[in-house]
């Protein structure tokens, strides 16, 4: 039988819902979300993401502020922009844009960034707060997959979870969600021995690689929850995957499509996380 489609479109459509009417009334009490994104030099892919970032600001009521710098930027020039973003009161939440230029120390610039205001969640502070099961902001991939699996009554409760690799934007922090709910996680990575073995215990798959196809429709368990958060583009200039799609759906009990899926969720999660940054600078309760 072919799997339920897990609409990401759909959940990530219903949490900006959510976020609008809440930044409505963040505003009538004069509260201004703002996202400031860094965008250094002309990586095609890179310029895309953030149009889409800027775009979704817009249309929820999130003020976006892009910070379009060349490829020449250097790291002293780029230290004092993330300064001085930390430091103005209408910022709430800073993303720079990934990868950054081969000349640029991507781990000095991001450990800049105010812990207040690392909406990204990529930072030592907010790692070490999910590690703690301490409140703090949760990167969005990971916390978008954990939104789309409670959107469709996924619990993992008791389940056995297995993520297809270890990055610390992607794979750890969604082990450490997944654990926080309850699941037995395991986490593949390219040094693992008889990968189809792991992913055929998996009740929840979910898999961030970078290559399509890497799982195949006969590592999927029958029933299984596959989450697929890969993005390639194949020669023919299609996005796909990291999952055969087309062979995995006949076993899983539930799959994302690749796009509509882990990517527009991404971007809800980057939201909702600007909005919990602005929150918080308002001095407002929040819970995480
Ligand atoms: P990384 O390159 O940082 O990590 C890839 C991981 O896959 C590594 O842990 C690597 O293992 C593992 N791996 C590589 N080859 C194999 C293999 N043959 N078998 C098992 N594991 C393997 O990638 P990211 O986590 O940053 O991204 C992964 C994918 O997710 C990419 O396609 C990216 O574009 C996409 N992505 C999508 C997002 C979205 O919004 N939808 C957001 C972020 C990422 P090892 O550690 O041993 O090298």
């Amino acid at each position: 039988m072919a799997a339920q489609l897990i609409d990401g479109k759909k959940v990530a459509a219903d949490i900006r819902e959510g976020l609008k009417k809440e930044i409505n009334e963040l505003k009538s009490k004069g509260i201004n979300p703002g996202l400031a994104v860094v965008l250094i030099g002309e990586n095609p892919a890179s310029k895309k993401y953030v149009s889409s970032k800027e775009k979704a600001c817009e249309e929820i009521g999130i003020k976006s502020l892009t910070h379009k710098l060349p490829e020449s930027t250097t790291q002293a020039e780029l230290i004092k922009l993330i300064d001085n973003l930390n430091s103005d009161s209408n910022v709430h939440g800073i993303l720079v844009q990934l990868p950054l230029p081969k000349h640029l120390n991507e781990k000095e610039v991001m450990n800049r960034i105010s812990p207040a205001k690392d909406v990204d969640g990529f930072g030592p502070d907010a790692l070490g707060k999910l590690v703690l099961d301490e409140p703090g902001f949760v990167a969005c991939t990971p916390h978008g997959a954990m939104k789309m699996l409670e959107a469709y009554g996924i619990d993992p409760k008791g389940k056995h979870a297995v993520i297809v690799g270890r990055s610390v934007i992607v794979g750890k922090p969604l082990a450490l969600l997944l654990l926080r709910k309850h699941a037995t996680v395991t986490i593949c990575h390219s040094r693992t021995p008889n990968l189809k073995e792991e992913c055929l215990r998996a009740n929840i798959l979910c898999v961030a690689v970078g290559r399509a196809k890497t799982i195949t429709g006969d590592m999927v368990k029958e029933g299984a929850a596959v989450i697929d958060i890969g993005i390639n583009v194949t020669p023919e200039g299609k996005i796909v995957g990291d999952v055969d799609f087309d062979a995995a759906k006949e076993r899983a009990g539930y799959i994302t499509p690749v796009p509509g899926g882990a990517g527009p969720m991404t971007i809800a999660m980057l939201m909702y996380n600007t909005v919990l940054a602005a929150k918080m600078a308002a001095g407002m309760k929040v819970e995480i």
